[in-house]
């Protein structure tokens, strides 16, 4: 029955068939095989662009999707420049250069997203109660943590600055855009909170430019606009695992690892359309008789934070929040950081102590992954 099937009217059977046609058959063959590879490759392809320059005294890469992936990149590299111009602490005729260096008293003009950046900084001096202070900078720049002239200052010296820093002496009128020191000596310096608006900047124009999935990474500081798309790799991983699998996925964001070296993680998060901001020990510092002196500075005593906390990690919708919060629980502390972040609905954080406990806000149970066994969840 079966050998009657496999045999042509003519007589041949389907195995001379295929002989006499191998070659015909075999370039078929290869032909679908090449088609649905270029099928596949498009589905799980897109166009991007991807660049990296240093800017706001940091590495900024960014990489965006889509059809006008390329100038929306640099039309956001261009506006991170715009905004070091602005709010950069060493670049004369900054804003803050200008403010900080005005005659005492004097009401200083300024650009509306100076007045924005510092009206955020003023109000995260109030919910953090102090410990978050954009007129950090006699302390800040008496440690000069992170330049040429770092240094561990006596007590005296600092004990003396101890008294300039307070972000009530910044007084802000936003009708007429100006910014006016109230007190001698004091100082903006922006570096706990620029960085972060540069990231909602990046986030604007990706939209502005019609692009549905970009990251940006600003030094640390991490954007996602939208979700990643799935990769070939990891579909072919998920099929086998039998997964239910989606082509667009929660980007996968490392959390460092504090006591690793840069870019190696202890725990991944899966995010879409967020800001995750990392303050930490281990981004500038020094040591010296064993101790380690970093760059976020308590405002109450003049030293680098020392709670016990390597890292407060923020994720929220907006990376100028999620920046100043990061400073500002940092040098709060476990117990009051998190108190502080519970009662803000949207944000959630990641904080590393010193015994490698880390303790999450509840919301984020579901998206964290241990990857570093050495650290503990803690209830
Ligand atoms: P970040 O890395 O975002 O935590 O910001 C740290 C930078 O912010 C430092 O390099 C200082 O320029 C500044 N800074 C340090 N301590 C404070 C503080 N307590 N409040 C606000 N800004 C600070
Ligand atoms: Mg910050």
């Amino acid at each position: 029955m079966l050998f009657q099937i496999l045999v042509f009217k003519d007589g041949g059977t389907y195995l001379q068939f295929i002989l006499r046609h191998l070659k015909k058959i075999l370039i078929f063959i290869i032909l679908i095989i090449i088609f649905s590879g270029i099928t596949l490759a498009s589905v799980f392809k897109e166009r991007s662009h991807i660049q990296t320059k240093y800017i706001l005294s940091t590495m900024i890469t960014i990489k965006a999707f889509g059809n006008n992936s390329k100038q929306a990149v640099s039309e956001a590299m261009i506006r991170i420049e715009q905004i070091e111009d602005l709010m950069s602490l060493y670049k004369e005729d900054s804003d803050i250069w200008k403010v900080n260096n005005a005659i005492a008293g004097a009401k200083v003009k300024v650009s509306e997203e100076t007045l924005e950046v510092v009206n955020k900084g003023l109000y995260y001096g109030d919910i953090s109660n102090g410990n978050f202070d954009i007129t950090i900078k006699p302390l800040s720049e008496l440690w000069g943590i992170g330049t040429e002239n770092q240094r561990l200052p006596t007590p005296n010296e600092i004990e003396k600055l101890l008294d300039t820093v307070n972000y009530k002496n910044v007084e802000l009128d936003r009708d007429n855009k100006t910014i006016r020191l109230v007190a001698d000596n004091t100082g903006i310096d922006l570096g706990a909170i620029a960085k972060g608006y540069a990231g909602d900047e990046v986030i604007r124009i990706m939209k502005e430019n019609g692009i549905k999935r970009a990251y940006g990474d600003l030094g640390g500081n991490i954007v996602v606009l939208g979700k990643k798309k799935l990769g070939l790799l990891d579909y072919i991983k998920s099929n086998f695992k039998k997964e239910k699998t989606y082509m667009d996925q929660d980007w996968r964001i490392g959390i460092q690892d504090p006591y690793g070296v840069r870019g190696s993680y202890m725990a991944i998060v899966k995010v879409s359309d967020k800001a995750i901001v990392t303050s930490g020990i281990y981004e500038r510092n020094f040591e010296e008789g064993g101790k380690i002196y970093h760059h976020i500075i308590d405002p109450f005593t003049g030293y680098p934070a020392d709670n016990g906390l390597l890292s407060a990690t923020i994720i929220c919708n907006n990376s100028t929040d999620a920046d100043a919060l990061s400073t500002g629980v940092f040098v709060m502390g476990e117990e009051k950081g998190l108190k502080l972040i519970e009662s803000l609905p949207s944000v959630e954080a990641i904080l590393i102590n010193n015994k490698k406990e880390v303790r999450i806000t509840s919301a984020l149970k579901e998206n964290i992954k241990i990857v570093d066994t050495d650290f503990k969840l803690i209830d």
